[in-house]
């Protein structure tokens, strides 16, 4: 049983990510909030015995092994290189940081520290990407040629706050959406990214020149094409994850979300398939595959690197939405 602690007293913790630890047979030992009024607060609404106001205090507690960071973007950095530092296991929320120097450093302190590191992506959690990534590495649809994601849709009330209005924690819908985009379908085409060209868009919703939508063609290095349209502003969108292949389509529908939801049809020659999914929770999954690789057994489902990768896409497409230009992702790993 992991026993974790979290810094950032944050929605995702407590919509997802405390409730996950504990299905899974962990426990949540302390948090860590800027503020100690809100921080105890929190530890209250969620029975959690200890709140503390500083990082120090948190990664130094003798109970905790693990530590789920899921504070602003730009402050990732800072707090995996204390985790690393006191020898405990991290599970960083995405994007990893706002540079890619960051980013990478961020691994390399994991890697010496010995401790697990991982990115939490967690679309590689939902049975519909595994069932899609089985499929394609069973030659169900052949050679995979092209691909497309929508993860548009709109962003609730609740979160309308540092994504839509502060460039410096890593806002807007690239950083927040493209990136998972980017990962999931690592995940499935077990393929990297080479190159993307993309437009944003700035439609009334993002503030201090943050983008509220993009859209971005992607060239993979097995030279498959895809396609990612990210948004927060089409409340009425579908989203979806496509593959198309030689000899078959995966068309995945509903399934960019938290929610073990959706569904994926198999169309070839014979017709339309739908494939089973088994409903499992998306944080539930990471973190048993997290606590596998403490134990040894395993192997986290979206490493530090995979989060190095999705970071770097996020970064190329930033750019070439800012410049015009077709622009190389590069990780550097
Ligand atoms: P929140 O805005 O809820 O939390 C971020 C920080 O804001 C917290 O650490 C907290 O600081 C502060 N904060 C939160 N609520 C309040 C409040 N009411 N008043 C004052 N301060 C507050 O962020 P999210 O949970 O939306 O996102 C956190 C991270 O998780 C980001 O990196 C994001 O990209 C990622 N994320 C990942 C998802 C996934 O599925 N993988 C989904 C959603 C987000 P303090 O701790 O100091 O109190």
């Amino acid at each position: 049983m992991t026993k974790w602690g979290l810094i950032g007293a944050s929605t995702i913790a407590h919509e997802w990510v405390i409730d996950a630890i504990r299905a899974v047979g962990g426990e949540v030992v302390s948090v860590m909030s800027t503020s100690a009024e809100r921080g105890r607060k929190y530890a209250d609404d969620h029975q959690i015995a200890k709140a503390v106001t500083s990082v120090d205090a948190l990664v130094g507690d003798p109970e905790v092994e693990a530590v789920y960071i899921s504070t602003t973007n730009e402050l990732h950095y800072e707090q995996v290189l204390a985790t690393a530092k006191a020898g405990k296991h991290i599970l960083c929320e995405k994007p990893l940081a706002t540079s890619i120097e960051h980013a990478r450093d961020m691994v390399k302190a994991a890697k010496a520290a010995g401790v697990v590191m991982a990115t939490n992506h967690h679309l590689r959690g939902a049975s519909s990407h595994q069932v899609i990534r089985d499929a394609i590495a069973a030659g169900k649809i052949g050679k995979p040629m092209s691909a497309r994601i929508c993860h548009a849709g709109y962003l609730p009330v609740h979160l309308q706050g540092w994504r839509l209005e502060k460039p410096q924690a890593g806002g807007g819908a690239i950083l927040d959406l493209t990136v998972h985009d980017t990962d999931a379908l690592r995940f499935v085409l077990g393929d990297d990214p080479v190159e993307v060209v993309a437009f944003d868009q700035h439609g009334g919703m993002a503030k201090s020149g943050l983008e509220d939508a993009a859209m971005t063609s992607l060239r993979f290095k097995s030279g498959l094409i895809a396609q990612f349209h990210d948004g927060f502003t089409t409340p009425f969108a579908v989203t979806g994850l496509e593959v198309h292949g030689t000899e078959g389509s995966l068309i995945g529908t509903h399934n960019m979300t938290q929610k073990p939801i959706g569904k994926v049809v198999l169309r070839n020659r014979n017709g339309e398939t739908e494939l089973t999914l088994d409903g499992g929770n998306l944080y539930e999954r990471t973190l048993r595959a997290f606590d596998a690789a403490i134990a040894g057994t395993g192997k986290p489902l979206c490493s530090g690197e995979d989060g190095v990768w999705s970071l770097a896409t996020g970064l190329a497409v930033m750019k070439s939405a800012a410049t015009g230009a077709k622009v190389a992702v590069e990780p550097g790993l």
